[in-house]
């Protein structure tokens, strides 16, 4: 199977952390204490739990609160692009509790300051400088998956959505699902706001907060290349390399980029909870729990990667293991306050390492 010329370790999942700064809650809250501390020379968390008790984390990159949207692009998501472009799946994944930045790190739009775009916006500008509109084309979809159905953000009426695998490539594909072709930058920060304003629109309808939905967002990639240069993905529509008139026929290469914000990771107390609050705790329990196993066996290198018992994990099927990229990134927060979310967060990102 094919590798990643730079990529020793194709298929394991890249797991970095980032702290966010102190909000204003926390910056006027006269009994405010950290209880995490940054070594990100020594790719180190330290997570104090009092005065006498500390724990360290280890992580492929960890990020202190300065780290500005640019570093965390070119570190998290970048390489997982490039690979996209050069013809295999890839996904990004932002995992942590509400409130801790994982819109802010891959949707931030950055409309009045570019320096505050998120990850979803600088990997289109990377796409887009990547591709020839006359021959390659790159197309979006953007969903929510609330509940176990899957929503079309760019045409909210769309609900419960199947998800469709090919029995012979394996490519999982959404194709109930608005897809449109990307023109530029601008057309795409106009599909992404339309998407955020419609997420935002259902989950006030339905009285739920978009923290308990995962947003996705689905960028396929189909990009023509001359026949001598190295062909990385197996979905290839053709692989002839001359027509009966001995014309060089180009090679259309297909891939996919997922970048997805998951629902907030605080468990939902199911003890509380009731009707269909108590349907939503399990529906969010049961995907990042079957996200957190698919993660546990491809560190293990396990052979099988249970993809089969949630509906996110059955669409990042053909995105992750293989030769396929995958980086997560881990949000947390810096307050003592929510020391024990933040441990639980870590330790779902350990899982990985
Ligand atoms: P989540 O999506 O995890 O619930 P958000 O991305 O909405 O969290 O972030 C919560 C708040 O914190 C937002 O107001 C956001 O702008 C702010 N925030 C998050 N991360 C950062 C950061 N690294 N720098 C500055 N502000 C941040
Ligand atoms: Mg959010």
């Amino acid at each position: 199977s094919p590798r990643h010329e730079n990529d020793p370790e194709p298929g394991r999942v890249r797991v970095t952390i980032r702290v966010r700064p102190r909000n204003v809650e926390e910056l006027s809250d006269a009994d405010y204490a950290d209880c995490v501390e940054v070594q990100p020379e020594l790719k180190k968390l330290k997570l104090r739990k009092n005065n006498w008790n500390s724990e360290f984390y280890k992580f492929d990159e960890v990020f202190a609160e300065s780290a500005s949207q640019k570093r965390i692009y070119e570190t998290v998501a970048k390489p997982v692009v490039e690979s996209v472009l050069n013809g295999y799946n890839g996904t990004v994944m932002a995992y942590g509790q509400t409130g801790t930045g994982k819109t802010y790190t891959l949707g931030r739009l950055g409309k009045d300051d570019v320096s505050e775009r998120g990850i979803m916006v600088r990997a289109l500008e990377d796409i887009i400088v990547n591709t020839t509109p006359t021959s390659d084309s790159v197309e979006m979809s953007f969903l929510q998956l609330y509940m176990e159905s899957i929503q079309d953000l760019l045409a909210p009426e769309k609900i419960n959505i199947p998800i469709v695998e090919d029995a012979k490539t394996g490519e999982v594909s959404v194709p109930g699902a608005t897809v449109v072709k990307i023109q530029d930058l601008d057309h795409f920060l106009q599909l992404l706001q339309i998407g955020e304003a419609n997420r935002l629109a259902a989950n006030t309808k339905l009285n739920t907060e978009s923290s308990r939905s995962h947003a996705i967002l689905m960028v396929n990639i189909r990009k023509s290349v001359k026949n001598d240069e190295e062909t990385g993905s197996s979905f290839q529509e053709n692989d002839s390399k001359t027509d009966r008139h001995g014309n060089q026929i180009p090679i259309v290469r297909k891939s996919k980029l997922l970048i997805v914000d998951l629902a907030g990771s605080e468990r939902i107390d199911k003890s509380g909870s009731e009707g269909r609050l108590l349907e939503e705790a399990k529906f969010i329990n049961l995907s990042l729990t079957s996200l957190g196993k698919c993660i546990n066996a491809l560190a293990e290198n396990s052979p099988h990667i249970p993809t089969r018992d949630s509906k996110l994990t059955r669409l990042l099927r053909d995105s992750f293991g293989g030769s396929a990229r995958t980086s997560l990134i881990i949000t947390i927060g810096p307050s003592s306050r929510h020391y024990p979310e933040t441990t639980s967060t870590i330790m779902f990102g350990q899982r990985a390492m």
